[in-house]
């Protein structure tokens, strides 16, 4: 009996920006009796089914994009004779989905880590239970990569978790509810050791992939400390002592590692971590700005965040800091106007945001929006390729709709254009070039002009081109430069780094 692990994509572009982690996490979570597992990347390479013996274990893994695509490879493993099982959040959010569309014979809800091994044993016993619960694993219990199994030449970062949960709510968002909303972190020795491993096998750039690298904000002491609560205040205080913990580990680390992360905005008020993070040579860190106005924070639960001039300052905090930001901006928001657009991409580039991803407000499955949108929909009889709006992901591809409801000012056509046009005009040229001043020689200069150009290759799919030559040209383009960005983030491997004291 064979173990396979597949993370399915629609597309595959031969190289990936990241590792997708959670297929080493469950590698490592297969027990020594069984061979090592055999492992399917389709962003970089499509399955190739006849891998799937009769007998065999096969783990899919789905987030709500790949759902589709995922069900498609779990009927075919099924017809080849597997057992197929489904994780990931939306097989959490929707294990009956995946047991009539997926052809499963298992769904695993919640963290994989340490149930993983039940659903073996009880496959191999031949009688596995339709439906097991990983509940939230704990940060001790979260396991290491199996990072010896990596595809050699494949992927440009790699990603390491720091700690899963996020105690904000915004609207949009799953991850506070489905990773829950007290943070778990993982000790600064097991993080430590693991890019310890992977600088040896060659890896210079990681991603600190949590659900947010700043959990407890300068704020959220103070309120415990007014409130007197000092049970909560020594909590807070102790996850945060643990972050610094951390970031003085990761200072310690050959300078050449430059890490990445996602954080919170508030983390611009607070010095003293920014400080940390350019120790620590975090360099980049995934910011959702979501809105520039005031209006748009309060209609995704995101007040904490700062709109027009404060927005721009706070923001330029992180540079001044030496992070470098990747602001994430949502349109399509009912307080959206035609103007909302063009100034948020000037805002963007007069803050001195490096990267920005603008996205199309999607109800989400597990968030607070589309619990609200699921209800007022109950009466709609729209359905596209037989299927309801409210089961958006089950959609084709080619023909699913980017835009869901309707916008008090303008089309849904009109919200998809000047989407595409806000990302046509951060990534022009000259926009890149200028932006591209925050690296210092001609050659730094390229390679930014170059991995720009790929970063808005591969994620702006605003849906403007769905017809699948024009998505077929995309991805061969992407392709195309893909290779040559690898080689920028190439390192010689270092065998013997020893961990640091
Ligand atoms: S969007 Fe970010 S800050 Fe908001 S709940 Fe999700 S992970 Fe937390």
């Amino acid at each position: 009996m064979k173990v396979h692990l597949i993370n399915p994509s629609h597309v595959s572009f031969g190289v990936a920006v990241i590792t997708p982690r959670w297929l080493y996490v469950m590698a490592a979570a297969t027990p020594s009796t069984f061979d090592d597992p055999l492992i399917t990347d389709e962003t970089l390479d499509p399955l190739d089914p006849c891998r799937i013996q009769r007998g065999d274990v096969v783990g899919i893994g789905i987030h709500t994009g790949n759902a589709l695509r995922g069900y498609e490879l779990g009927r075919l493993a099924r017809e080849r004779g597997a057992y197929v099982i489904f994780g990931g959040i939306h097989a959490t959010l929707f294990p009956e989905e995946a047991l009539e569309l997926g052809g499963a014979h298992v769904v695993v809800k919640g963290d994989g880590d340490l149930i993983w091994a039940t659903v073996l044993a009880d496959c191999v016993a031949g009688s596995p239970q339709r439906i097991y619960e990983g509940g939230k694993v704990e940060g001790a219990s979260l396991l290491p990569a199996r990072w010896d199994l990596l595809p050699k030449d494949r992927y440009m970062w790699a990603s390491v978790q720091t700690l899963r949960g996020c105690p904000k709510h915004c609207s949009f968002c799953s991850v506070w509810r489905t990773d829950g909303q007290r943070p778990r972190p993982r000790s600064s020795d097991a993080v430590i050791r693991e890019i310890v491993q992977l600088r040896r096998l060659g890896f210079r750039f990681i991603a600190l992939a949590d659900d947010n690298f700043y959990p407890v904000t300068l704020q959220d002491l103070a309120l415990a400390s007014r409130r007197g609560d000092m049970q909560r205040f020594e909590q807070l205080k102790a996850i945060r002592e643990e972050r610094f913990d951390l970031m003085t580990r990761l200072a310690q680390l050959p300078r050449e590692m430059v890490f990445y992360t996602q954080i919170t905005m508030e983390a611009a008020e607070d010095s003293a971590f920014l400080e940390a993070m350019r120790n620590a040579n975090i360099k980049g860190a995934l910011v959702g700005v979501e809105s520039v106005t005031q209006e748009g924070l309060k209609a995704v639960h995101k007040n904490f965040n700062l709109a027009g001039e404060a927005l721009v300052n706070r923001l330029q905090m992180f540079r001044q800091h030496g992070v470098h930001v990747l602001g994430s901006f949502i349109f399509g928001l009912p307080t959206d106007r035609p103007e909302t657009f063009e100034a948020t991409v000037k805002l963007a580039q007069n803050a001195g945001i490096t990267f920005a991803q603008f996205v199309m407000l999607t109800p989400f499955p597990g968030t607070v929006d589309f619990a609200r949108w699921e209800t007022e929909m109950a009466e709609d009889k729209t359905r596209i390729g037989g299927i309801p709006l409210t089961r958006h992901w089950l959609i084709p591809q080619a023909i699913r709709p980017k835009v869901y409801t309707p916008h008090p000012a303008m089309s849904a056509r009109e919200i998809q254009e000047r989407t595409q046009a806000s990302w046509d005009r951060f990534y022009s040229l000259k926009l890149v070039w200028q932006r591209s001043s925050c690296v210092r020689s001609v050659r730094a200069r390229l390679a930014f002009v170059l991995i720009s150009k790929l970063y808005r290759q591969m994620y702006a799919n605003t849906g403007i081109a769905t017809d699948s030559a024009r998505v077929s040209r995309s991805a061969r383009w992407a392709r195309w430069i893909a290779k040559p960005c690898r080689r920028l983030f190439l390192s010689a491997p270092m065998p013997d780094l020893q961990l640091p004291v």
